[in-house]
């Protein structure tokens, strides 16, 4: 069988590096990261969609939008919510207009440890977020949440860092139209649960997986080795190979060793 993926695209740079030297080193799409949502953010530059467009039209790439990190879909001051809000509406015009799928959201921070109760609570607005941006959203376009690392501080936690948070929100939104993008490396970072677990109850919500490793730490977007294929051997045959994948390295570079790693793995996987 062949090997089928998507890159994460950092920045404009990239995008034209990837393009000029490399034509997307054999990529089927191409996950376009926003970097700000500021007047000089990539959605402002219509010329670059404009490229972008129709080189995806020309030689059949799938196109997805990942969003600015630091959106916070649990904001609870309602102004600065409805500043991110905007913005995310702003982002589905985007990816409707470019001819793309999805767009990937993070849920946002809580300044509390991830066993604070009030993580509840931000949830809650999470979901009304979530809500808000479906029925904006046509129904040709998928809204797809991704899990984050956890911390450990007092301090500081990811929403939508462990299943019982996406669990939380899938029991409440039943639409279609909201997905889950399961990052592989994230869900490396201080879990509880192993990797199976978390994907097993929720493999019908993922849309996409997110392939990039860590030594366990630190989300350091690493390339894919040897060791990570023979460890993840099962979570690899049994649920990632069937869905979209989306390499997340740092660089251009990166992603061709992760490319050539994946490619050698599966021409030993017979499905
Ligand atoms: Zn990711």
């Amino acid at each position: 069988m062949k090997l089928i993926y998507g890159l994460s695209v950092r920045n404009r740079k990239m995008y034209f590096d990837l393009k000029n030297r490399n034509s997307f080193l054999g990529a089927k799409q191409l996950e376009f990261r926003i970097n700000s949502i500021d007047d000089d953010s990539e959605m402002e530059d219509t010329q670059y969609w404009e490229i972008i467009s129709e080189e995806c039209k020309k030689k059949e790439i799938k196109i997805s939008i990942h969003m600015f990190d630091s959106i916070n879909l649990g904001e609870r001051v309602n102004c600065v919510r409805e500043v991110y809000l905007k913005a995310i509406k702003k982002l589905i015009d985007l990816i409707v207009g470019v001819g793309g799928e999805y767009i990937v959201l993070h849920l946002g921070m809580g300044g509390f440890s991830y066993e604070s109760h009030k993580k509840k609570e931000r949830l809650m607005i999470v979901v009304d977020s979530l809500q808000m941006l479906l029925s904006y959203c046509p129904s040709n376009i998928y809204i797809a949440i991704e899990n984050m690392i956890r911390i450990e501080s007092a301090y500081k936690c990811y929403l939508g860092d462990c299943k019982e948070d996406f669990l939380f929100i899938f029991d409440r939104i039943d639409d279609p139209r909201l997905k889950m993008i399961f990052d592989v490396g994230h869900a490396n970072i201080k879990q509880l649960v192993p990797p199976i677990v978390f994907i097993d109850q929720l493999y019908n919500k993922i849309l996409a997986f997110h392939l990039h490793w860590n030594d366990g730490n630190s989300d350091q977007h690493n390339i894919l080795t040897e060791n990570w294929m023979m460890e993840y051997d099962q979570l690899w045959k049994g649920y990632i190979m069937d869905k979209p994948i989306i390499i997340e390295n740092n660089n251009i570079i990166d992603m061709h060793k992760t490319i050539r790693i994946l490619t050698n793995i599966i021409k030993d996987t017979k499905k």
